[in-house]
């Protein structure tokens, strides 16, 4: 209905009532995230979206996948080659380390819903910019308000930075229970730093049965 308001005179005549414009005119819709109302009409725009530099450079957006009625949402740190060569998350090295931790709990992936913070791939891995984390967050914070999981398993530093908009290290983030806009959130390694650091398995072991009892609904 673009146009609608430029056909409108622009003097008033003698009898003319002019109408109001409705709440769904197109005049006031301001924010397409905010219209978006599935996980697959997010997709839409994220494959859109050129909000910072990483728009270009990527060869496949990574929105995320899963249940979009998923109890248990993973957020990791950025598509890596195989995810932007795919389109789809932790389907690397990482990715079979994490549907492995996964299964240990009890899920399968398509149980839980799996994304990450930047949904384009830094290039060559590097780490997010801060603008870039500020650009993208927004998909991130409309996803987990679309699916209103019960638990959300934070991947390393820079998804918990940004979920819990915290600079704390790791090791103060971790052992602890956070909250998301109320869910529940727990800080756990990064698969790709476990793959590095075998010794940092148990203790994320350990992250992640807390995270499956609090979906459990017990006391942890
Ligand atoms: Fe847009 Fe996020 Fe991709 Fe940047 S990383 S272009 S903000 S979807
Ligand atoms: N590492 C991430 O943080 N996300 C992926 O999707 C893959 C690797």
């Amino acid at each position: 209905m673009k146009g609608k308001a430029a056909t409108a005179p622009l003097h008033l005549e003698p009898g003319l009532v002019i109408e109001a414009p409705s709440v769904s005119d197109d005049l006031f819709v301001s924010d397409p995230m905010a219209q978006c109302d599935s996980l697959d009409a997010l997709a839409v725009l994220v494959d859109a979206c050129r909000k910072c530099p990483l728009g270009h450079s990527r060869t496949t957006s990574v929105p995320g996948e899963g249940n979009p009625q998923a109890g248990f949402v993973c957020v990791g740190e950025a598509p890596g080659a195989t995810e932007d060569a795919t389109g789809r998350p932790f389907v690397g090295r990482a990715g079979v380390l994490l549907t492995e931790i996964l299964k240990a709990i009890g899920f399968a992936r398509e149980d839980v819903f799996i994304c990450n913070v930047l949904k384009c791939r830094p290039p060559n891995n590097r780490d997010p910019e801060p603008l870039e984390v500020q650009a993208c967050s927004p998909y991130l914070h409309r996803q987990l308000e679309l699916i209103r999981p019960r638990v959300i398993l934070a991947l390393g530093r820079p998804a918990a930075h940004a979920l819990l908009g915290s600079t704390a290290s790791l090791g103060d983030l971790r052992g602890r229970l956070h909250r998301y806009r109320g869910i529940p959130l727990i800080v756990t390694y990064h698969p790709a730093a476990l793959l590095r650091n075998p010794h940092w398995k148990r203790p994320t072991w350990d992250d992640v049965r807390i995270a499956r009892r609090l979906f459990d609904g017990e006391a942890v």
